[in-house]
């Protein structure tokens, strides 16, 4: 098949057409079970939805070939897709993750992973020598990253982490959530399995939960073995979710550009506001992983930044709650921007900075988004100075 760009890939869902019908949407397949032949032999290959479904077919399809994966599997979240990955690891092994990353997944290693024989280093994965440091060989399986990460959005340059891991025959497994395909293609760096929180971008419309695995190349037996443990935890996605993620892909790159052009407006605009003390997003010439950044994404820097405020924690919080654009909310990759304390929502251990606040930039106007973060920044100033003069 001629290669076409991803925006190609997503508009037209892959230019499938119902065969039956010639519709040229899916069809929406809700099946529990499906006939088998005489001598009763699945005659579809399918012969239970907990083991895969015709409505999966085509958002799998679609998200494989917009990572340049071997195949794709869908998950009832993201979290079932990512957990799929420790379950298929043995007791003993040993797994590299990110020091920074999506606190669920911390929490899973350090509340079930360990008690179930794994062990786990967490270390600051953006710097190789870190990383390689690291490795345990003979150990090691596993080498997890997340880029650009939560909830600082610092930057690992993949190749090279592949490249530690690798040598050491470790996989290397990408948490692909925030960038999307669209901004960063991680098995073209070499990693070997990308995973993927569709309840965010790609879905984007904050109306479904759901997750995905995407296999590199060679890696058939780990494929089929995912499979199997989807359908052995029974971790599978609903039809009219997958129904749903599909529809939610067509405009995929249409939102995550335009989420990622009004993120750096927003982003620039609150570098020069008084009360911000640190913007953090990659598409900054300030960030510190901006120069890899700048090498490992296209077209854009994502929708996601995070910015200190001057003041704490009590500062922070005033600012989230007097926002009236922005929603006081969890989550992001939907039409609508949200704001949040992010420590507040993690354990007590978390390393995120307490007066940090994390930002996901929808689709609004960018001088609405921009306006309403300065009125906010601008009555906490107020209220400080107020306070200040009272002491
Ligand atoms: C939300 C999120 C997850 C978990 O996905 P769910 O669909 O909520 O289970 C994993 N990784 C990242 C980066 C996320 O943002």
């Amino acid at each position: 098949m001629t290669k076409r760009a991803p925006e190609t890939l997503a508009a037209t869902a892959l230019g499938w057409i119902d065969s039956q019908t010639d519709a040229m949407a899916a069809p929406l397949r809700p099946s529990t079970s499906f006939l088998r032949d005489p001598t009763d032999l699945g005659r579809t290959g399918r012969m239970f939805t907990r083991d895969d479904n015709p409505t999966f077919a085509q958002p799998e399809a679609l998200i494989n070939a917009l990572e340049g994966g071997a195949g794709c599997l869908l998950f009832g979240s993201g979290m079932a897709a990512i957990i799929s990955v420790f379950q298929r690891l043995s007791p003993g092994d040993h797994v590299v993750l990110p020091k920074l990353l999506y606190s669920g997944l911390r929490d899973w290693i350090n509340i079930h992973g360990l008690r179930w024989g794994l062990t786990a280093t967490y270390v600051d994965t953006c710097t190789p020598t870190c990383l390689q440091a690291a490795i345990i060989p003979g150990k090691t399986k596993l080498i997890w990253l997340e880029t650009p990460s939560n909830p600082t959005w610092s930057i690992t340059d993949i190749a090279a982490a592949c490249a530690c891991a690798h040598a050491a025959g470790a996989l290397v497994a990408i948490d692909n959530t925030v960038a999307t395909p669209i901004l960063t293609r991680p098995i073209e760096h070499g990693a070997d399995i990308v995973l993927h929180s569709c309840s965010k971008y790609l879905n984007g419309h904050g109306d479904l939960i759901g997750g995905a695995v995407v296999v590199a190349k060679g890696h058939d037996a780990l494929l089929s073995d995912l499979q199997k443990i989807r359908n052995e935890y029974g971790a599978v996605l609903g039809s009219f979710e997958a129904w749903l993620l599909l529809r939610g892909m067509r405009t995929l790159a249409l939102r995550v550009k335009a989420a990622s052009e009004t993120a750096l407006k927003v982003a620039r605009a609150l570098e020069n506001t008084p009360l911000v003390q640190e913007v953090l997003y990659p598409g900054l010439e300030s960030h510190p992983d901006h120069p890899i950044a700048a090498r490992q994404m296209h077209g854009g820097f994502g929708g996601m930044l995070s910015f200190r405020v001057k003041g704490g924690e009590v500062a922070a919080k005033e600012v989230a709650s007097k926002v009236q654009v922005f929603r006081q909310a969890i989550s992001f990759g939907s039409t609508e921007s949200v704001i949040e304390h992010r420590a507040g929502m993690e354990k007590p251990d978390s390393p995120t900075p307490r007066d940090m606040l994390r930002v996901s930039i929808g689709l609004e106007h960018s001088d609405d988004l921009i306006a309403d973060l300065h009125q906010a920044l601008a009555a906490v100033e107020q209220e400080l100075a107020r306070t200040d003069k009272n002491v």
